[in-house]
């Protein structure tokens, strides 16, 4: 594993690709290795267009979806994706299932996490995934827990935008220029099949994002010329020496 990593917690196997997989790119090309955990395939409520196929049945949907990430993966060159298969609609992790993913923080070693936002009234799964984030963030810095394990350090847990960022309370305060690896990112984007009307979609919000990051950076007094951008809110203050 090299030097710096990064770890994706991602409810559905296809949320990491719209919501940060230009984060996952740059980074990889940074020289990161991004690891991204899939708690569930999304196989239940996010795969509607193969549930309307004759004969579908859930262990189809399942290797679908799983092939579509994994290709997904692969455009962005992700470092390893694990799926955990824990069931959506509702996705619901026991304390063994919080365990693994402790395992896998305290294996991975995150400069930094990437999850869901913390409130989503129409996806219960996405703000659920932050909390078990955040729950096993915690878990994972505690010395009683498998004690002799070297713990984890505290790295930021930045929340990816949501569908709708104002009914979700989502408000950035971090913008990342991803214009560099734009075109992996749409790659990655077409990889999801069973989702083509987000598509465009998304190309539109990383636009916008790419707008705010050129207003952000200096507007017209000599901004960045950034076209595409992802914007993330981050949930613990920031340690500096300088502002
Ligand atoms: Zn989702």
């Amino acid at each position: 594993m090299a030097d710096r990593t990064a770890l994706v917690i991602s409810a559905h196997s296809a949320d990491f690709v719209w919501r940060c997989g230009g984060a996952i790119a740059l980074h990889q090309e940074k020289g990161y290795d991004v690891t991204v955990v899939c708690l569930s395939y999304g196989e239940r409520g996010e795969s509607a267009k193969l549930w309307k196929q004759e004969g579908m049945t859930l262990d189809k949907v399942k290797s679908a979806r799983r092939q579509e990430a994994e290709n997904a993966a692969a455009a962005l060159g992700v470092h390893d994706i694990q799926f955990f298969d824990f069931g959506d609609y509702p996705l619901e992790l026991d304390r063994e299932a919080k365990y693994r993913l402790v395992d896998v923080i305290r294996k991975v070693r995150p400069a930094f996490m990437l999850s869901h936002s913390k409130y989503d009234p129409y996806n219960t799964d996405h703000m659920y995934a932050t909390q078990v984030a955040l729950e096993c963030r915690m878990i994972a810095q505690a010395w009683g827990h498998n004690p002799g394990e070297k713990i984890l350090g505290a790295p930021q847990l930045y929340l990816f935008e949501p569908h709708q960022t104002e009914q979700m309370g989502w408000k950035p305060d971090v913008f990342l220029d991803i214009s560099s690896v734009w075109e992996k990112k749409r790659a990655a984007i077409e990889c999801m099949e069973g989702q083509e009307h987000l598509w465009h979609y998304y190309e539109n919000v990383a636009e916008n994002r790419g707008n705010h990051f050129r207003r952000n950076s200096g507007g017209q007094a000599g901004g960045r010329a950034a076209t595409h951008a992802e914007g993330f809110q981050s949930v613990f203050p920031r340690t500096v020496d300088e502002l």
